[in-house]
């Protein structure tokens, strides 16, 4: 298909053109033309290529359809003598061009009709003209025209429209040719517009368009999308042996990136053509075009975004973009049997990237002359000349390179290369790019230049030479693969395993007879200087040693099998794209359109579209639609313009809200992120875009739907926006729906009765009875507690006024029959309170009114019973700004659910954890708007959705369910933090602590299908192997964490307690210990509900029995390069004490894996000591407590002895 004008945006091309076509100009009843002269002035082009040239030039088409018959009859009219149908004819058929250049060049007709009766009879015809050169004649020349007719063509003549006729010769380049040489006066039809991208060291690439009449594509190379803009590289060798070579090896090098382009794989860089021309002073330059990075390089896609949101999105498009390249290199590696040489994050090229999609499309840049000038140098080195510069960065060649195995530069020398920029983009997502420049300088260590990732060391007795990665490379990846987010059975955890035990490997695959051949890689074999160098694969190598190790690199097909496996997440764990277990505060911020669009619309009564804010200069001139829309101010400058721009102001207040240093010069940038913008590059927002429904847009989903100024809370409007959220969960997700058949009401139920009613009574179903029901979740705050106990639960059976309820009790009621719900229960009153009210029976079935309850409402801003939950909130600030007349919105971000709810003081409560864990759907008050949690995640008022993975636990309407699919280790990773948080919240009572979470527990435990207690979990042991199970002894091995405060021990009344294994025993921060996961035997403990205790209750029903074992030798502290940690619970003097006994006793629970001496792997154990006189005698058996947790080598660990209880 040809490629047609309308493609054409920038219309650089036209800019002469003052009519559309060849207008006739109708005079006295007949045809009249402008001059032919006039017009082929006013349709000329520009050619701005080369740089620093102004060039015209008529297009092909514009010639053809100006010089049509009745142009020619006219033009031929006037001239003196009449003129024949063949010479029209002729011109027509066979000289269009000669007709322009002629016409063009002498407005003489008569001389027109004489020239053109020349070219007739001497046969020079349009076809044989062009800008190529070749053997036969492809231009007027100057000779063959006075040699011809010497009385026609005066020399000066001949001469001038020699020159002149260049502007009729423009070349038509097309896709199917690889390579064009071109005259040294063509015009070609070009534009520059730029330069910079790919430009290098020895090339300069150009940004230019080229015009749309000028480019055929019969390959259909661009059919889809055709670029904007082109890339003319022009290579620019160092010295002139190279230039040798590159022109001689030149229209195989073409052949070959035209072949590539067969492919039409996404990750290949288009390749339009090549050509070549002579230039002033040489003979020869060589010319590559492609298509224009629109966005750059990796290293841009780095260097725009330094910290990206992980996000899944995110590691999958980076995932996807690697199995492209390593498809393109696969297929080039197959098909055209050369490797690049130079892959780096400079030379992959970047295509498309949006705020949506921030890689974009990743492609290889640079085939051929790069590496072929790489290769060479490698050559000449090993030939044992020396150049002065190694060439660019080393830091992503193979170690063959160094290795002297000059036969070994393979293909998969592109391998190597693509593991290292695997490991910068792994390093990139996970930490961002400072972290990648930390790692460029850790790999270059003390070296001033460049160095690559491997070290080459010569063996002391042999002499030979080994290569081996870098230890700090292996240290990144053993970093890398410790976080939690490159877990094992995670897409992260597959590319950094990728990388390390199949890209990054010295050796090299063992069908080296294949890979090797010379020929099969080395396209520039005609350059004699090229093949001179290279040796016989046999004649070096020798000293390079080969370990017996199976582990070779990947070939490219290899390669490229394990990417697809990657990218297949059939069967894989649900977060296998993104993992979170420590990132917890990463909230992701999503766009819900369907949703908010409902919403807005069921809605009576928006406030109205303000008009607009007041604007400086410089914030009407910002496009908040455009791609990476930046908005770069000083502190000062804002501070001026603010009195008359309210964005000024807005940017302002944002930024001193968010520690921006007041000082007049100081800088701010506010980039966009779809819907939000972020300051100075950091992950979270700081304020939101949001626009109206019925407003008609550029970019539709860019920018979300939402409301820039709240509703009035508790207003109709308000409960109406709340009821959306409830019948759109009830209507889209049927796993937030408690079902039917278990919706048992609690005990007592407040019975809230009509929207105006007076009064409200608690009222007891009968038992069994099913229905819908709310509950509270709120603070108790300071006292007096308005409750039901045994002197008012008559009274309050009967009716309770409205006006009596405390606030927050009062606005539930509001709240709950505003929502359109019967009954409402909240613990204060529908649990008989004191002495002889059923406090011990309900906190039992805690967990069933909770999980059952049709939603919970959370006075998340309340302190305490009469602080309320409906009270007016805080004005949102925000700009109104108009895009083509349709109102948007800059706001204040209040998006806040952690600051808001997590950390509310409600959320402090130890209470409020299992409220919220065990609540199906809740609806949060806060103070600054109010959130809606369900198993979908989190919806503010605004009308943002977000999500977070460690939230969507205690989120989960079917509370754990959420992580039963989960991977065992990630399982323990979120109990382990479900504990750490636990224990610092607060309570009234600290020997609730047991109690508090004790539904939580219990459904947990259920859920695992677990025995335990205490906080504790044991699986049993493993079915298959018979092994102790981990999760017992992983949940014994926590630990205060240093610099907390010592723990303390809680005073229990009469009855109750906890153990001092379990962390229930005590107030105080913890953290777990964390061996690493399959890495580790379990020792032999017996948990008591191994036995048959049905109640555990006495120290004996409590007790967990271990062999106690001695640490020894830490005298002088631990050996170098030795890793261990003691951490007592209680305090210093403590720790003392034990030592005072002249031992530190413990018992261990685990340890390390591995093929060293057991002395020197650690070991995992709970410090312990004797009981004492604190606990009575149990049987036969010693009492020991515990007092810490740690971990050492094992040979600071006496061999384990004596079978004690630890109670
Ligand atoms: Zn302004
Ligand atoms: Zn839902």
């Amino acid at each position: 298909m040809p490629l047609s004008l309308c493609h054409m945006k920038g219309m650089f091309f036209h800019r002469f053109r003052r009519r559309a076509g060849p207008q006739a100009r109708g005079v006295k009843g007949r045809t009249e033309y402008p001059p032919l002269s006039e017009q082929l002035y006013s349709d000329r082009l520009q050619s701005t290529f080369p740089a620093g040239t102004e060039l015209f030039y008529w297009s092909e088409h514009r010639i053809h359809t100006l010089v049509n018959e009745d142009l020619v009859r006219w033009e031929l009219g006037k001239a003196q003598g009449s003129y024949s149908n063949e010479i029209v004819d002729f011109i027509l058929v066979h000289g269009r061009k000669l007709f322009a250049i002629a016409a063009g060049f002498d407005s003489d007709r008569t001389w027109l009709l004489r020239a053109m009766e020349f070219f007739r009879k001497n046969n020079i015809k349009d076809s044989e003209l062009s800008a190529e050169i070749g053997a036969e004649l492809r231009c007027l020349e100057r000779e063959t025209l006075t040699r011809l007719d010497s009385s026609l063509w005066t020399f000066d003549l001949a001469m001038r429209i020699c020159d002149y006729q260049w502007r009729a010769l423009t070349p038509v380049l097309s896709t199917d040719k690889a390579n064009y040489d071109f005259h040294a006066k063509a015009i070609l039809p070009f534009n520059i517009v730029g330069t910079g991208g790919m430009t290098g060291a020895f090339s300069i690439v150009h940004k230019i368009q080229i015009h749309p009449d000028h480019l055929k594509d019969p390959c259909g190379r661009f059919d889809s999308d055709r670029p904007d803009f082109f890339a003319v590289k022009q290579i620019k060798p160092p010295d002139a042996v190279e230039r040798e070579r590159i022109i001689t090896s030149w229209a195989n090098e073409a052949e070959t990136l035209q072949k590539m382009n067969g492919e039409h794989s996404n990750n290949i860089l288009r390749f339009v053509t090549a050509f070549t021309r002579p230039d002033v002073g040489s003979d020869k330059s060589c010319y590559l075009i492609f298509e224009w990075a629109d966005s750059g390089c990796l290293e841009q896609l780095f260097q725009e975004n330094p910290n990206p949101l992980l996000t899944k999105e995110l590691v999958k498009q980076a995932a996807t973009q690697l199995q492209g390249l390593a498809q393109a290199l696969k297929a080039t590696h197959e098909l055209a049997q050369i490797r690049h040489g130079d892959v780096k994050p400079d030379n992959i090229l970047r295509f498309g990237a949006t705020p949506e999609n921030i890689i974009g499309t990743l492609k290889i840049g640079d085939w051929g002359l790069a590496k072929f000038h790489k290769e060479a140098t490698v050559l000449r080195l090993q030939n044992g000349q020396q150049t002065d510069t190694r060439y660019g960065t080393v830091m992503y060649e193979p170690p063959e390179v160094e290795l002297g195995e000059v036969k070994l530069l393979g293909r998969q020398y592109d391998v190597w290369s693509m593991g290292c920029v695997m490991l910068e983009i792994i390093i990139w997502l996970v930490y961002g790019y400072p972290s990648v420049q930390q790692f460029r300088v850790d790999v270059k260590g003390q070296y001033r230049e460049s160095v690559p990732c491997y070290l080459v060391e010569q063996s002391r007795e042999s002499g030979m030479l080994k290569g081996k990665l870098q230890p700090i490379v292996e240290k990144w990846l053993d970093y890398l693969a410790d976080e939690p987010v490159c877990a094992e059975d995670t897409a992260l955890g597959e590319l950094i395993r990728l990388v390390r035990s199949r890209l990054l490997v010295v050796e090299l695959p063992p069908d080296r007879g294949r890979t090797l051949r010379i020929e099969e890689w080395e396209v520039g074999e005609s350059s004699s200087e090229f093949r001179m160098a290279v040796r016989p694969p046999t004649a070096i190598g020798g000293n390079l040693v080969r370990s017996n190790n199976l582990r070779h690199r990947a070939t490219s097909t290899e390669m490229a099998n394990k990417l697809d496996a990657i990218m297949d997440d059939e069967d894989r764990p649900n977060d296998y794209w993104l993992r979170r277990a420590e990132l917890d505060d990463v909230w992701e911020f999503e766009a819900d359109p369907s949703f908010a669009a409902h919403t807005l619309s069921s809605l009576p009564k928006l406030p109205k579209p303000q008009a607009p804010s007041r604007l400086c200069q410089q914030c009407r001139g910002l496009d908040f639609f455009g791609n990476l829309v930046s908005i770069k101010y000083t502190m000062g400058e804002m501070r001026q313009r603010m009195k008359k721009c309210d964005l000024c102001a807005l940017l302002q207040n944002t930024a001193l809200k968010n520690n921006i240093s007041p000082s007049a010069t100081e800088t701010v940038v506010f980039q966009r992120d779809r819907s939000w913008l972020k300051m100075n590059g950091n992950t979270h927002p700081v304020l939101s875009i949001c626009r109206g429904r019925d407003s008609s847009f550029r970019s539709e989903s860019v920018i979300n739907y939402g409301i820039p100024e709240l509703l009035e809370s508790g207003s109709p409007a308000y409960f109406l926006f709340i009821r959306q959220w409830l019948q759109f969960c009830d209507s889209s997700h049927p796993g937030c729906r408690a079902s039917t058949a278990t919706q048992c009401m609690p005990t007592r139920v407040l019975d809230v009765g009509a929207i105006g009613d007076a009064y409200v009574s608690l009222w007891e179903p009968p038992s069994g009875a099913k229905g819908r029901y709310v509950a509270l979740s709120h603070p108790w705050g300071r006292g007096p507690h308005f409750v039901t106990d045994v002197r008012n639960y008559r009274q309050h059976k009967d009716k309770i006024p409205l006006k009596d309820l405390p606030a927050t009790f009062r606005d539930a009621v509001l709240t709950t029959r505003a929502l359109h719900v019967r009954y409402l229960w909240i613990d204060s009153i529908c649990i008989i309170q004191g002495p002889g009210g059923d406090f011990d029976v309900e906190a039992k079935n805690m967990e069933r009114v909770f999980s059952l309850a049709y939603f919970v409402l959370a006075a998340s801003r309340a302190y305490n019973q009469f602080d309320g939950f409906l009270g007016p909130r805080p004005r949102r600030g925000h700009v109104t700004l108009l895009d083509r007349k349709s109102p948007f919105y800059i706001c204040e971000f209040i998006d806040d659910f952690k600051g808001d709810v997590l950390d509310s003081h409600l959320n402090q409560r130890g209470w409020v954890l299992q409220e919220h864990a065990l609540a199906r759907r809740t609806v949060f008050f806060a103070n600054s708007q109010t959130y809606f949690e369900c198993g979908d995640g989190v919806r503010c008022e605004t009308l943002t959705k977000m999500s977070n993975g460690l939230e969507a636990f205690l989120g989960d309407p079917n509370f754990p369910q959420i992580i039963m699919s989960a991977t065992q280790g990630e399982k323990i990773i979120r109990l382990q933090n479900l504990w750490k948080r636990y224990c610092t919240l607060n309570f009234t009572h600290d020997y609730d602590r047991p109690v508090a979470i004790e539904g939580m527990f219990a459904s947990l435990l259920a859920a695992f299908k677990a025995r335990g207690s205490f906080g504790v979990f044991d699986e049993g042991r493993d079915e298959k192997t018979n092994q102790p199970g981990g999760l017992l002894r992983r949940m014994l091995l926590w630990y205060r964490p240093l610099g907390k405060r010592p723990m303390v021990s809680i005073r229990f009344p009469p009855g109750k307690g906890a153990p001092s294994w379990s962390w229930m025993a005590y107030i105080g921060e913890i953290e777990f210990l964390r061996p690493k996961f399959g890495n580790i035997d379990w020792e032999e403990v017996q948990a008591p509900w191994s036995g048959d205790h049905a109640e555990l209750t006495g120290v004996k029903d409590t007790a967990l029995r271990g062999k106690v074992s001695s640490i020894t030798g830490l005298g002088q502290g631990l050996g170098e390069g030795e890793e261990g940690g003691l951490f007592y619970d209680i305090s210093d003097e403590t720790w003392r004490g034990v030592k005072v006994q002249g031992q530190v006793q413990c018992v261990v629970l685990g340890v390390e894996k591995g093929q060293e001496e057991p002395g020197s792997r650690i070991h995992y154990f709970i410090i312990v000591r004797p009981a004492g006189a604190r606990a009575a005698s149990l049987d036969d058996i010693e009492l020991y407590e515990r007092v810490g947790a740690g971990y050492l080598p094992g040979k600071y660990i006496s061999s384990s002895g004596l079978e004690v209880a630890i109670c």
